[in-house]
């Protein structure tokens, strides 16, 4: 197959990409850089099939010629404030990504008869009231909370996904993807573990935002990669699927397992919330959907998955000193 792949310079892009270059896929990746790494681009770029657009996906898209599918990542996709990389700094792009982004990459699908794969999130089911959540919950989102400009423009995208499949018959799936983490993460984009990996390498304090007693299912990469390559070349119906791991775990301990697979003594420190109000309380998956249409399920447990990642960011800091 040949693919267009948006985001391919991100942290979930680059690892979907480098798999699908594995399958025996041709990948086109389209990237602005803007949360995405050259170091990426550089790193897929050993792939004799691999092409890089270096292309804004909310601009309307050159003609890449034929392709069997197109599968859009691209989009800001951390929600801290804190960090430059947040998408609460970059509420316009955002968006944009996800309204043009996806129309453009609909556009283009329906052109070549190609299919189209939505990266959507567990964020359209904002800060729920249904736990755990399965994917025929419609959510509890703030259209004008801080969250909305991401949490909003994933739910028009799932929208505009649906309405290009009802009215062009244009083949599609729609993955709603929980919290991811990996190697390959970039260490400034503010998402907790990240923030607690290198706070905890440097031997700092974990920052640990409001009381810690939120909940989040955090899922590793390489789990999630194959949940999705499933949905991708299944012949099926276009249900939103849910992928993630439905273990659930505080942001308390979390960043005591954090302080204990590093060895640092470094403890915790209490800061006040991310936001005023939208912060999900709990979050996890309902992956009964993924379990019956995929045969898939997580198999990396999160101190197994921490430990790789901890590597990998140790790998990095240590190059970056260097
Ligand atoms: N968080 C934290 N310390 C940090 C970064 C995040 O306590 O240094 C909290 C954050 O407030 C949220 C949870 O961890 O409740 C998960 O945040 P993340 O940014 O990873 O993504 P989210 O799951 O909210 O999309």
């Amino acid at each position: 197959m040949r693919v267009i792949l948006t985001g391919a310079a991100g942290f979930l892009g680059s690892h979907l990409a480098e798999r699908l270059l594995r399958d025996g896929h041709t990948v086109v990746g389209m990237d602005n850089l803007l949360t995405g790494a050259r170091e990426n681009v550089r790193l897929l770029q050993t792939y004799p099939a691999f092409q890089f657009v270096h292309h804004d996906v909310e601009d309307p898209w050159p003609d890449l010629g034929p392709v069997d599918a197109v599968l859009h990542f691209a989009s800001p996709a951390s929600p801290n404030p804190r960090s430059p990389l947040g998408y609460p700094n970059l509420p316009i792009r955002t968006m944009r990504a996800n309204a043009w982004g996806t129309y453009h990459g609909l556009e283009t699908a329906r052109r070549y008869g190609a299919r189209f794969l939505l990266a959507s999130t567990s964020e359209v089911y904002g800060d729920p009231e249904v736990h755990p959540q399965p994917e025929d919950y419609w959510g509890h989102v703030n259209p004008v909370g801080e969250r909305a400009v991401y949490d909003e423009a994933k739910r028009f995208a799932e929208a505009m996904t649906m309405a290009y499949h009802r009215k062009h018959g244009l083949d599609v799936r729609i993955v709603r993807i929980f919290n991811t983490y990996g190697p390959r993460m970039r260490m400034d984009d503010g998402r907790v573990i990240p923030n607690f990996i290198v706070q905890a390498l440097r031997g700092e304090p974990l920052t640990i935002y409001g009381q810690g007693e939120q909940t989040r299912s955090f899922c590793y990469v390489d789990d999630l990669i194959e949940g999705i390559v499933r949905l991708f070349t299944l012949d099926a119906a276009p249900f939103p699927v849910n992928i993630g791991n439905p273990q659930e775990y505080t942001i308390l301990a979390l960043a005591r397992l954090v302080n204990e697979l590093t060895g640092n003594a470094g403890g915790l420190r209490f800061e006040p919330a991310m936001y005023t109000e939208g912060d999900p309380k709990r979050r996890r998956p309902d992956i009964t959907r993924a379990r019956n249409l995929l045969d898939w399920e997580p198999q990396v447990p999160l101190p197994a998955g921490l430990q790789r990642t901890i590597e990998d960011f140790r790998t990095r800091l240590a190059r970056a000193a260097g």
